[in-house]
C-alpha cells in the first residue's frame, strides 16, 4: 500500500483534501509551537542546524550550554572551533555542524550586519542552511510564510495525496499552491506532529487516524473511507484535543 504514492484525484480534489487535512489538523493539534528550545532568530537557527539527524531532545539537551558560551552571533563566529565541536558533539555530525554554526555566524556578522536575514534568498545562502531551515526560520522566527518540508512532511503529504513529488522542494511548491502563505509554518507543524504520533513510517495507525477517512493511502477498509472530503465525520470533529507541540 505504501509503495509509489501519486498525488489522488484532480486539482480541485486535491485542493479540496488539502483545505480538509488543514481544518482537521488544526483541530487535532491546537497549539502547534516549535520544539527546539530558543529565545532568538540566531539561537533558532544555530538549534535548527544541529537538528539534522537529531532529535529535538537532543539538540535541547546540548544547546542550553552553547548559547551560555556564545550567546550571540559575533561571539559564535570567534568561537574556537574544536570548543564548538566538543559542545555539539552529541547531536552527531559534529565536525560539518561546528563549521557550518561557526560559517553561518561569521555569515550573519559580516554580511548581514549582526542581524539574522528573513529572505529566504539570503538564509540560504549561509553555511549550513538549506531551504527546509530556512524556512523554520522564517515561519517561527519572523512569522513569515514558511513551509519547511521534512521527511515526515512528504512522506504524509504523499500518503495523503497532496503530493507526488518525492523531492522535497516539489513537495513544498505543491502544498504551497493549495494552502495559504499564513497557514504554511503550522501546517508543516502539524504534519511533523502527526507523523511522529500517528502516521508512521513503518507502521501506521490508520486506526487511530482522524483523516483516514479521506486519506487514500488508508488501511482501513474501504468502506470506512467512503466519506466525502469536506463532510467532515462526528468522530473528527469531536475528536479529542491533542496536545501539541513539536520541534
Ligand atoms: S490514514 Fe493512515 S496513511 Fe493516512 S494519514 Fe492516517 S495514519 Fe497516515
Amino acid at each position: 500500500m505504501f509503495g509509489v504514492m501519486v498525488a489522488k484525484g484532480t486539482v480541485t480534489q486535491r485542493r479540496a483534501r488539502a483545505a480538509e487535512v488543514l481544518a482537521r489538523l488544526k483541530q487535532m493539534y491546537p497549539e502547534a509551537v516549535c520544539e527546539l528550545t530558543h529565545n532568538n532568530a540566531v539561537q533558532l537557527l544555530t538549534a535548527t542546524i544541529l537538528s539534522a539527524q537529531c532529535t529535538d531532545v537532543r539538540v535541547n539537551m546540548v544547546t542550553p550550554a552553547l548559547f551560555a558560551e556564545f550567546p550571540t552571533a559575533e561571539l559564535l563566529a570567534g568561537a574556537d572551533i574544536g570548543r564548538v565541536e566538543e559542545l555539539v558533539r552529541s547531536t552527531g555530525f559534529y565536525q560539518t555542524k561546528a563549521k557550518n554554526l561557526i560559517g553561518m555566524a561569521h555569515g550573519i556578522v559580516d554580511r548581514f550586519g549582526g542581524e539574522v536575514p528573513s529572505d529566504l534568498d539570503d538564509l540560504i545562502t549561509l553555511p549550513g542552511v538549506g531551504r527546509k531551515t530556512a524556512n523554520v526560520v522564517r515561519s517561527v522566527a519572523f512569522k513569515l510564510p514558511g513551509l519547511p518540508v521534512d521527511t515526515h512532511v512528504g512522506r504524509l503529504s504523499r500518503r495523503l495525496g497532496l503530493t507526488s513529488q518525492e523531492d522535497a522542494v516539489k513537495v513544498e511548491h505543491d502544498l504551497a499552491a493549495m494552502l495559504p502563505p499564513t497557514e504554511w509554518g503550522e501546517f508543516s507543524l502539524r504534519l511533523i506532529l502527526h507523523g511522529r504520533r500517528v502516521c508512521d513510517a513503518k507502521k501506521p495507525r490508520c486506526g487511530e487516524c482522524d483523516l483516514a477517512d479521506i486519506c487514500p493511502s488508508s488501511e482501513l477498509p474501504r468502506v470506512k473511507m467512503a466519506r466525502s472530503v469536506g463532510s467532515r465525520s462526528k468522530k473528527t470533529a469531536g475528536a479529542k484535543k491533542r496536545r501539541s507541540s513539536t520541534r
